[in-house]
Formats: structure tokens, sequence, C-alpha cells
């Protein structure tokens, strides 16, 4: 598998390092301690070597995180934080536990720094990149090193400042096959007169007017309102309206509507804000609210708007101050009784906290979804609110936190949507299993295409469907470019440098038996199965808690689904011999 595995980066001395596989980890040796109880963070058994060659390198086997074993570590860091017009030495560090090994170095640099010498070796080359965080194109420096075991490799090269602001430097190494592969972001902010560690967002809760047309990111599913109220009819007699939308623009480059996000009119008034009407955004993006008029000097209120990225079923927030992001719009004064005041199509001003917005609406793909009950486990009378920590400059990724009931993601893992459903769909299980995790050992490192023990194939091949499924896409992605096609693997299938385990031990096979189950396609020769997503497997689901497939298979066939040939045909398929 290839995943990147951790290094320490220049602003990130205390963070774990970042690894994108499937899993569920625990950020901090806090976490890590009390964690009996639960599966998702218990310490785990080393992993097997992903290659005879070489084991995982040591960062990667610390923590439970959804890191992929790796024979690789990149550590890419800086001299100094150069302010603009100045310059710095970048420092990369690549290691690997094998004796030798061939890598291909990406290193990544947004448009506001610049290359004054690549480090030996690489080649400089210049390209668009649609990205917000980089400012309209990338300056990258490429090429393949050799490496060996005895020590690290080290190159630098030398950069420039030429534009001020936040910087996120981008850092890939992968074995030419991409079995193993790391990564390492570092983050700063230029300055004029000096720059700073990590990002200081300008204008963190400003909007700015949405340039191009917005579209839904995930047209599979049907939009479903999270509550309501935020589509008033009006106004009427003594009363004034707001409306107007609320997008983002995505990794891709698109932009797209902001949909059940939540959205509150203030007054802005001296002695504080007050609240005049709130709800949620609507399929669209798009909100009308309405509220008495009522002045005092007969002027009509000063109005605002402000949304925000959270609402009652999710939350992306700082994992500092707990808090959600909030955008506000200008003040409009002076509102007449009888108005709509058009605050326009706006999306956040800043480019770097627009993954953020994106991480949120990823949940309302899932959200979507599900289409039904009140709650997102659909038993629950009284919600659990999905909770995502997100920081605009953080490096580690990607575990949940038994403890904290909450997700953690990396800066750059809302362009990744498959990763960013996976950590809420350890959650969701964790939900539904009201708190009664599943004991999930020898599952970290964890790799898809390899086996792990029972529950932990179970907890990570479940969330991996469920990304899956929502995503309507049955390829998992990493950050490095890396991609697995989780649904025809089948018995013998093997890639470059990664050749997939067999039976239901193995994360991959799980998934793929989920998605196979449920997909409309049926290209694949055994592949007859197409149950609904909602049906069957979710009424198991929510109905027991399964600590493995096998014992899940037999919740389902307790429950009284399709268990006969078909069914266990395609998950033969996927090498899960139940016949
Ligand atoms: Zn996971």
């Amino acid at each position: 598998m290839r995943f990147r595995s951790l290094a320490l980066s220049v602003t990130a001395a205390l963070a774990l390092v970042a690894q994108a596989a499937p899993g569920s980890a625990v950020p901090s040796p806090t976490a890590l301690a009390d964690k009996a109880v639960g599966g998702a963070e218990s310490p785990a058994a080393p992993a097997a070597p992903e290659a005879p060659d070489c084991k995982p390198v040591k960062a990667a086997v610390e923590h439970r995180t959804d890191n992929s074993a790796s024979c690789l570590a990149l550590d890419v860091k800086l001299d100094r934080l150069p302010k603009l017009g100045a310059q710095a030495d970048l420092v990369v560090e690549v290691s690997t536990s094998a004796d030798k090994a061939d890598v291909d170095l990406d290193l990544q640099l947004p448009a506001t720094l610049k290359w004054v010498e690549a480090p030996h070796g690489l080649e400089a080359k210049t390209k668009p990149s649609k990205r917000p965080v980089d400012r309209g194109g990338i300056r990258s420096a490429e090429g393949r090193q050799e490496v060996t075991g005895a020590e690290p490799l080290r190159l630098t090269g030398r950069i420039e400042a030429v534009g001020t602001g936040p910087v996120e430097i981008r850092a890939t190494a992968n074995t030419p096959s991409g079995a193993h592969s790391a990564t390492d972001n570092n983050y700063f902010t230029v300055g004029k007169e000096s720059s700073k560690p990590g990002i200081a967002v300008d204008k963190a809760n400003e909007v700015a007017p949405t340039a191009s047309p917005a579209t839904r990111a995930n047209l599979a599913w049907k939009h479903r309102p999270v509550a309501a109220g935020g589509a008033a009819e009006g106004p009427g007699k003594g009363e004034a309206c707001v409306t107007g939308t609320w997008n983002y623009v995505e990794h891709t480059g698109y932009t797209r509507v902001g949909a059940n996000a939540e959205v509150r009119v203030y007054d802005e008034d001296a002695d504080g804000d007050e609240l005049l009407a709130s709800g949620v955004t609507g399929e669209l993006g798009d909100y009308r609210l309405c509220f008495a008029n009522k002045d005092d000097e007969g002027t009509g209120q000063d109005v605002k708007v402000r949304f925000a990225t959270e609402n009652p079923q999710w939350v992306i927030r700082s994992k500092t101050t707990k808090a959600a992001y909030e955008f506000t719009t200008a003040t409009k004064k002076g509102l007449k009784n009888g108005a709509t005041a058009d605050f326009g199509d706006v999306q956040p001003a800043a480019a770097e906290l627009m993954r953020g917005v994106q991480a949120f609406d990823t949940i309302n793909s899932a959200w979507d979804f599900q289409a039904k009950g009140e709650c997102w486990d659909t038993e629950d009378g009284t919600c659990r609110r999905a909770v995502v920590n997100w920081e605009p400059d953080s490096t580690s990724c990607c575990w949940y936190d038994l403890q904290e009931d909450a997700a953690y993601i990396s800066a750059a893992t809302p362009d990744l949507p498959v990763v960013v459903l996976h950590e809420f769909g350890h959650g969701l299980m964790d939900d539904v299993y009201e708190n009664a995790f599943p004991n999930s050992p020898n599952c970290s490192p964890h790799s898809l295409h390899r086996a792990s023990s029972p529950g932990c194939a179970w907890t990570e091949g479940w969330p991996t469907y469920y990304a899956a499924t929502v995503l309507e896409d049955p390829t998992f992605r990493w950050e490095t470019g890396a991609t697995l096609d989780l649904e025809n693997a089948t018995w013998g299938t093997s890639f470059p440098g990664r050749v997939w385990e067999d039976g239901d031990t193995v994360e991959g096979r799980i998934a793929g038996s989920l998605i196979d189950l449920v997909d409309a396609s049926r290209h694949e020769k055994d592949d007859t199965c197409s149950e609904d997503p909602m049906g069957p497997l979710w009424d198991t689901f929510v109905h027991h808690v399964s600590g493995t497939f096998e014992e899940f298979w037999q919740h389902r066939t307790a429950d009284g689904h399709d268990v006969g040939t078909s069914a266990l045909t395609c998950l033969y398929y996927n090498t899960v011999d139940y016949r």
C-alpha cells in the first residue's frame, strides 16, 4: 500500500504525522493512554513488513493512526522562515528502512514562493494549479533519487518568498511502484517585515463575492434539509428579509454550493449583535431569512449575515478553540420595512479556509446519502452531533478519537473526500455501536490490501465501504496521488509492490465485499448483487454490534436478509469465503 509516513515538519514539531490510509487512531499520548476499552485506540502490535526487504519505519507504528505501512520517511525543513523578498534553504531528508530504494521526490511550492535553486538532482517545473491554497500555480522540484538504509538522503534547495500570505509546501516521496510513500507538509505565513510559523489567516471571518457559477459537489444523492428555517416567506408587515447564497471553491478549482450550513442574521449594535433569525442554507446554498424590523430610530436595522461550518448534525471545528469556522458579511445599514436585502453569492474570503468548508460539504453528501431518520444513527432518539477537527495548518492525519468522539484530519485532507468520509465513518460506527467500539488489534499501521485482524479489518473496512458508497466511487485515494481500486480486486490481484492478501482479516476485502453487495454495476463476472445500501446492510448495521465481518454476516443471517448463493458469491469474489 502506499502511504506516506510521517515526518516532523518544520512547523509541527509536536504533530504526529500524517498518513492517509484507512484506520483510526489516537493523536496524543494522552488519548492513547486509556483506551483499554476501545479497539480503535489501543496500542497496536507492530504490523508485518510491507515487503520482505524492509519494515515500516518506526514513526509509522507508534500510534494508532490511519497510516499505512511504509518503508519511507520524509522530512522537509527550512533553515529560516523567509520574509517577502528573502531567501531560505529548504532541506529534504528521506530515509528508508530498506537496504536500498529508488524514491521519486516531488516538492511543491505555491505561486508565492519560487526556487532560487532546486535541490541537486531534482528538476524545477512550473505548473498550473486550481487548488485555492496554491494561489494560481505551483513550482515543483521533481526527480528520482536512490536512498540507502545506511543513512538518510539529504538534499538542499533554495527558495525565495515572492508574495505575502500563507504558504503550504507539499512534499511527497514514493517508491516507483507506489507501494511505499511518505509526505510532509510545511506551513508558514510570509510577511513584509517577518514571517511566522503556521497559517495566520487574514480575513478569516470575512466573505468575498463568488466569482464563478456554483454547483453541487455530489450529485449522486438528493438534497436532504438538516433543519428547517432557511427559506422564509416574506417580508410580512413590519418585517424585512435577507437573501443570498453560500459557496466555496474546492480543491479542483470548481465553485460549489454550501448546503445545510448554519446561517444567521444579526442586527449590529454598539452594545453587541442581536440575533434576528437563523436557519440553514438550502440545496443550492440559498437562504431567505425574515425578521421583525423594529428599530428605535425609524431607520431600520443594520444587518449582517453569518455562515458557519456547523449545523445541528455535524461540525467542522478548530481543535484548539473547539469552535466552528464562521464567516460574516459586511453590514447593510438602515434596512427598511418591507425590504429584502440581497447579500449576493458569497464564499470565504480566505483561500486557506476553503478546505474546512469543503469538508463540511463532504459530510453533507453523507447526510444526503442516508436519506432517512432524524439522526446519523437512525435508531437514536437523541442525536449525536458528528465532530471533525480541522485546522488550516495541521499536518496530523488522520484518526478518530474514541474518548472525544471526534475525528481528526489534516489541513490537506479535505482534498480527499474519501479520507474525510472514512474518518467520519469511524465516528458513525462508534455512534451506532453506542461507544462499544469493537476490539481491533494489530491495526497501526494498517493497509487496505494486507491482513490485520478480524476486528481491525471490519472497523477499517466498513468506513471505507461507506465512503466509497457515498461518493459512488470505489477508489481509495491518497495525498501522494496514489489510488487503489477497491471493487475489482479479486483472487490473485496484485499491483507492483502490492499483493492483495485474502480473506476477512483484510480490510480492503471487506470494503470490496460490501461495495459489491450494493453497487449496481455488474461488470465483474460474479458481481450480481445490487441491494440498497440503506436497506439490509444498514438494517443489520444499526441493530447489532458486530465485532467482525463474520459476526456481521451472522447478524445479517439472523435478521433474515439475503445470505444466499448470489450474496455469498459476491463475497467470494472478494476472497471472503462464507459459502
Ligand atoms: Zn480508519
